[in-house]
C-alpha cells in the first residue's frame, strides 16, 4: 500500500508572535514542533505497514526548517519526505495550502491512502484534509480512531463522532484524518534515527511544478484574508461577600443575575 502521510511544523503556542503589518504568524522566529495530532497520523500509517507492506511518503508545506518534522517522520518509519517550500506559497490560507499539497502529491505518483492528522495546533481549522481530497479526487472519511481492515481496495473503519460510533468502508484511494484514540504514537528506534539521519528529504519549489497554476498558491491564491489578529482579553477579579448566610445568598444571587449566569 502507498501511503502519503500529511504533517504540519507547528509553532509552540505560547511563544507564537504575529506580523503587525501582514498579520501572518512569523513561523521562523518561534520554537516548531510536530504537530500532536501529525504523530497520531504517523503512527498509524507505520502500523498500516507493518500489517499490509508499502510504503510510506511524508509530505509538507513549509519553511525549509520544516525538514525536520519530516525527519522525525522518517524517524517512526515513513521512507521519504518531501517539503514543499517557496516564498511564492508564503501566507497560503487553508485553500492554497491543500492547493500547493495536491500538486505535491501528484508530482510524485500514484497512492492508496493519504493520513493526516485531525486538526493543527495553530490553525486549528481542519480543513485542509477534506480540501485536498476533493483535489486529489477521493474520498474523504474524517475522525477515524480504528482502521479495521484493508482489504484489496476496501477499507474498513470506525469513526468517532460527536454521540456515537459509525463504521465506514471506502474504496481505496481514499484520504482519513484520525483521531489521538487510534493508537498510541512509539518513540523512534535509534535504528530509525538513523535511518532519518542518512537519508535526504527531497525539496520541492514553484519552480518544480511547470503546470501549476501560480494564481492559487501562497497569499494571491487564497479565498481568504486575515484583517484583524489579536489575544482575546481576560479579566479575573475577586471580591469577598460578607454577611450572615442569607445576605450573603442574596448578595450572590443578585451579583449572578446582573452578569446574567441566573
Ligand atoms: P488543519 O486543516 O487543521 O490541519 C489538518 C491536517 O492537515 C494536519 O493535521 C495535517 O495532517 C494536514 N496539514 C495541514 N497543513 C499542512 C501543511 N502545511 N503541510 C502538510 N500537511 C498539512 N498562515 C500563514 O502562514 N500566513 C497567512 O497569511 C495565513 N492566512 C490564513 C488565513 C486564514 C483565513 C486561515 C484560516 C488560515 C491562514 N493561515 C495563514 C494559516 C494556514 O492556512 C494554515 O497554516 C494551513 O492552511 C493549515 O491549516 P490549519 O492549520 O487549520 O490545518
Amino acid at each position: 500500500m502507498n501511503m502519503i502521510l500529511c504533517i504540519k511544523q507547528v509553532p509552540e503556542s505560547y511563544t507564537v508572535r504575529l506580523d503587525p503589518v501582514t498579520n501572518t504568524l512569523q513561523r521562523d522566529k518561534a520554537p516548531a514542533i510536530l504537530n500532536p495530532f501529525d504523530l497520531f497520523a504517523a503512527e498509524e500509517a507505520v502500523r498500516l505497514k507493518e500489517r499490509y507492506g508499502g510504503s510510506i511518503y511524508a509530505f509538507t508545506m513549509g519553511i525549509p526548517a520544516a525538514s525536520k518534522a519530516l525527519k522525525e517522520a522518517m524517524a517512526m518509519g515513513a521512507d521519504d519526505g518531501f517539503l514543499l517550500s517557496d516564498r511564492q506559497f508564503a501566507g497560503a490560507d487553508t485553500l492554497a495550502t491543500a492547493y500547493t499539497l495536491a500538486q505535491g502529491i501528484q508530482k510524485r505518483g500514484c497512492f492508496d491512502l493519504v493520513i493526516c492528522g485531525r486538526m493543527a495546533t495553530d490553525g486549528d481549522t481542519a480543513q485542509v484534509p477534506p480540501i485536498l481530497a476533493a483535489f486529489l479526487g477521493v474520498p474523504c472519511l474524517t475522525d477515524i480512531c480504528q482502521i479495521i481492515s484493508v482489504e484489496d481496495d476496501l477499507l474498513r473503519c470506525r469513526r468517532m463522532g460527536d454521540d456515537r460510533y459509525s463504521i465506514w468502508e471506502v474504496r481505496l484511494p481514499a484520504l482519513i484524518t484520525v483521531t489521538k484514540e487510534i493508537n498510541v504514537p512509539r518513540l523512534p528506534s535509534i535504528a530509525g534515527l538513523r535511518y532519518a539521519a542518512g537519508h535526504p528529504v527531497t525539496t520541492w519549489s514553484a519552480a518544480d511544478f511547470p503546470g501549476m497554476d501560480k494564481e492559487r498558491i501562497g497569499l494571491q491564491g487564497s479565498a481568504t484574508q486575515v484583517k484583524h489578529t489579536f489575544v482575546p482579553h481576560q479579566e479575573i477579579s475577586t471580591r469577598m461577600i460578607c454577611g450572615s448566610p442569607e445576605q450573603q445568598a442574596a448578595e450572590l444571587a443578585g451579583e449572578l443575575a446582573r452578569l446574567h449566569i441566573i
